[in-house]
C-alpha cells in the first residue's frame, strides 16, 4: 500500500530530527524533571522535538505524569496514607531486628 507524500515527508523529518537529537537515555531524566518543574526553553524545545520522533518516550512521559498525579491525589487522601505512627515499642523491636541482622548502627 503506497503511503501518501505527506506521510513520507513526515517520516523523513522524523528521521532527520532523530539523528540530530539526544537519545532516549539522555532525554528521559529531562522528561522526569519536566513533570516536577519548568525546564529551560532549550530543554523544552529539545524534549518536544524528541517526543515528536519517539513513541516510547511519549508513553514514558504519559506514565510518569499519571504516577505524579496519582501520588498527588493519594497524598491528600488520609485513607490511602494514614498518619498513624508506630509505637515506641514497635520502633525498638524494629531497631533490634535490624541491628541483629546488619550490626549495631544505632
Ligand atoms: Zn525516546
Amino acid at each position: 500500500m503506497p503511503r501518501s507524500l505527506t506521510a513520507k515527508l513526515k517520516w523523513q523529518l522524523i528521521l532527520a530530527l532523530a539523528r540530530r537529537l539526544p537519545d532516549c537515555k539522555t532525554i528521559t531524566p529531562k522528561l522526569g524533571e519536566s513533570v516536577d518543574r519548568r525546564l529551560s526553553y532549550r530543554d523544552r524545545v529539545i524534549n518536544r522535538l524528541h517526543l515528536f520522533t519517539c513513541e516510547a518516550c511519549r508513553r514514558y512521559l504519559s506514565q510518569i505524569k499519571f504516577l505524579h498525579t496519582a501520588l498527588a491525589v493519594a497524598a491528600n487522601d488520609p485513607e490511602t496514607f494514614p498518619t498513624a505512627e508506630l509505637s515506641s515499642d514497635a520502633k525498638e523491636r524494629i531497631k533490634k531486628v535490624i541491628s541483629s541482622s546488619i550490626g549495631n548502627v544505632f
